[in-house]
């Protein structure tokens, strides 16, 4: 895929039809109207609110850290995460990484941290995943997201949103411990007893994430399972602190 994506736009259209990844229009990767009902989704920051605020899913598992997300989980924005991660729309990318680089930034102005490092740590797609894309967008779209957030400091500006005053390193920290179910059709409580140890930290990164503050990132916070068990590793293996930042929510939610 990345050989793909090196592509000019001209190779690219031999590879892949030129479609929109939000509505299928032909002529377009990203058409203007789905440009338009993207940016309706924003969650911003709510009315009277001092700062951005957290999104809480619908009885929120033990242990799940507050998560920032950008969105609204709804078309277009479902379509073109699903045409990204399992239709092959790498290109998507440049359309999904600045809503989480804002959702980053959202998260880090929350958060209240101090200075210093922060550990930006995608949770990791399934070995099965892995196999069948045969890369790891989520890490990718974490890296460019990061890219986003360093390029916009300015030199000499005003600290905004929290970002300038940490330093981000991308951490591929977390690793599947055991095989695990499809989330998808599993409720809350399946869900939740499905992921419960299924995380861990890689034994590489053990000795890089103790003591650090951590951001988790993934695509979409949905029951927050998934958020929780990648809190629970981080912190065992002794995070100093832990939040979430995904790109979207599927509840409006918050706290
Ligand atoms: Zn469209």
């Amino acid at each position: 895929m990345d050989r793909i994506r090196a592509l000019p736009g001209a190779a690219l259209d031999l590879v892949l039809p030129r479609e929109c990844g939000g509505c299928r229009r032909a002529g377009t990767r990203w058409c203007t109207r789905c440009a338009t009902a993207l940016a309706s989704l924003a969650l911003g920051d709510p009315p009277g609110a001092s700062g951005p605020s957290w999104v809480v899913p619908h009885r929120p598992p033990p242990g799940l850290p507050p998560v920032h997300a950008w969105g609204l989980y709804a078309d277009p924005l479902r379509v073109a995460v699903s045409a990204w991660k399992d239709a092959g729309r790498r290109d998507l990318e440049r359309v999904l990484a600045p809503l989480l680089a804002a959702s980053l930034a959202g998260a880090l102005a929350g958060c209240g941290w101090p200075d210093g490092v922060v550990l930006v740590v995608p949770v990791p797609s399934s070995p099965r995943s892995v196999r069948a894309r045969g890369d790891t967008p989520m890490v990718d779209v974490c890296a460019a997201a990061l890219d986003a957030c360093m390029a916009s400091v300015e030199p000499g500006a005003t600290p905004g949103r929290g970002v300038v005053a940490h330093t981000l390193r991308l951490a591929p920290a977390l690793r599947h411990a055991r095989r695990v179910a499809d989330q998808s059709g599993l409720d809350t409580a399946q869900r939740r007893r499905n992921l419960d140890g299924a995380l861990a930290v890689k034994a590489f990164w053990e000795n890089v994430i103790r003591d650090r503050r951590c951001v988790l990132v993934d695509d979409v916070v949905t029951t927050g399972a998934t958020l929780a068990e990648a809190a629970r590793a981080l912190r065992r293996a002794g995070a100093a602190d832990v939040v979430g930042a995904t790109m979207a929510a599927a509840h409006r939610t918050r706290a």
